[in-house]
């Protein structure tokens, strides 16, 4: 049993590091996808069950100046409050400062209390020491159960950590769940363990692949990076995307590759269209030879079985990165195929992690939410994780 399942919080209040940036309607601020406030519900759930009360304290949006209207967390409180069946949410209209002190203070078993936006104090961005001691005063336990800033050394999600003792912090469900996959992929990975890297640059992906050359035995490179991994060996591209300044970038990866006999896929054929547009006119070409005019926007039925071969044979997969422009119908069917795939593989056994953003609206879009092993909610997290640096986050409490 994990740290948290074995702790009580009868009588405790724990402060809980979540992430609840979740997007707003601009005319009447209503919270549209609440997925970030969804997945931290089952540990704000277990420590009230346990006789605990529960203080909350997030980020939203990117204000510059100090507090601003548009970016107030009150704006989820009724949200949150439906969430929770109805249970009322308490709100402190400054993270800290006498108010909240008050609030927090007076807060009984079962009760929730919302703290106003960390990042209407600079300190919390900056990791500030004060600023952190003064967030940490308001509870007893301090639980980190957002990832998706785990890779930043803010007040909040590391340097508050300091002010714990080793037993009155830990992770919540959704941060353990998120890290023991990530660890599972990157330590105790099943071999064959193939990484798909998709997506529209190879810069983006450079440290990834590097990264995952030490872990991986496959390695599938599709969507638009995979054209400047063509152009790099020689093909041509037509107007595919392209960055000319990382063809040297590309070659040293595929001999790095080949020095550590990791196989890299790169996909045989494409879906080309004469322009970049849902409508556009398309035909099929090796992905090596697009004519002069047309680009790819999608891998082609010979890369699809391509990979599907590949991933069929997989222990364990990560998914980062779409094949194609998968938001156009015309260019989605590369991404649903390599969805189903990795759908197969993991019923036949495979653990399967998806993150980052875009493919993890793929396989949602397409319904094959239930159907991979497990899906990250933190995009720029997961990324650095997977090229190998120390999440402060994660570096705090371990
Ligand atoms: P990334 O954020 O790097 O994972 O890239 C995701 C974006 O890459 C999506 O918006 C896709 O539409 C785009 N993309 C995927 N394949 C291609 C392609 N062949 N050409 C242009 N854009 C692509």
């Amino acid at each position: 049993m994990s740290k948290f399942s074995q702790h009580s919080f009868n009588n405790q209040k724990a402060l809980i590091r979540v992430d609840f940036n979740v997007p707003l309607d601009k005319q009447t601020s209503a919270v549209g996808d609440d997925t970030r406030i969804r997945a931290a519900l089952p540990t704000i759930k277990k420590i009230l069950a346990d006789g605990g009360s529960v203080i909350l304290m997030s980020h939203l949006g990117r204000p510059k100046e100090g507090p601003e209207e548009k970016s107030s967390l009150k704006h989820i409180i009724n949200h949150l409050s439906g969430l929770l069946g109805g249970l009322p949410v308490q709100f402190a209209n400054d993270c800290i400062g006498e108010e909240a002190i008050q609030k927090a203070a007076s807060l009984k078993p079962g009760e929730v209390l919302l703290l106003e936006n960390l990042r209407f104090y600079k300190q919390e961005e900056k990791g500030d020491e004060g600023f952190a001691e003064k967030l940490s005063k308001l509870g007893d336990v301090y639980v980190n159960d957002a990832f998706g800033t785990a890779h930043r050394a803010h007040a909040s999600t590391a340097v508050i950590a300091k002010f714990f003792t080793p037993e009155n912090k830990m992770f919540g469900l959704l941060m353990e769940g998120e890290v023991s996959s990530a660890e599972k992929v990157l330590h105790k990975s099943e071999k064959p363990f193939t990484a798909i890297i998709g997506g529209a640059k190879v810069s983006d992906k450079i440290l990834i692949i590097e990264n995952l050359l030490e872990k991986a035995t496959d390695i599938i490179i599709g969507g638009g990076m995979a054209y400047t991994f063509m152009k790099a060996m020689g093909g041509k591209i037509g107007n595919s995307l392209c960055e000319d300044d990382r063809l040297q970038t590309a070659l040293d990866l595929l001999e790095k590759a080949k020095a550590k006999g990791v196989n890299i896929h790169l996909p045989s054929d494409s879906v080309i269209a004469d322009k970049f547009d849902a409508n556009a006119n398309t035909a099929v070409a090796p992905s090596n030879n697009i004519p002069d005019g047309w680009m790819g926007l999608d891998i082609a039925e010979n890369a699809c079985g391509q990979f599907t071969n590949v991933l069929h044979r997989s222990k364990t997969i990560l998914w980062n990165g779409p094949m194609g422009v998968f938001e156009m119908v015309k260019f989605q069917h590369g991404t649903k195929a390599i969805a189903q795939a990795v759908a197969d593989a993991t019923s036949n056994g495979a653990f399967s992690l998806v993150g980052g953003g875009d493919s993890v609206a793929a396989v949602n879009e397409f319904g094959f939410t239930d159907k991979v092993s497990y899906i990250s909610t933190g995009g720029g997290a997961m990324l650095e994780y997977f090229e190998g640096k120390v999440l402060p986050g994660i570096a705090a409490i371990k």
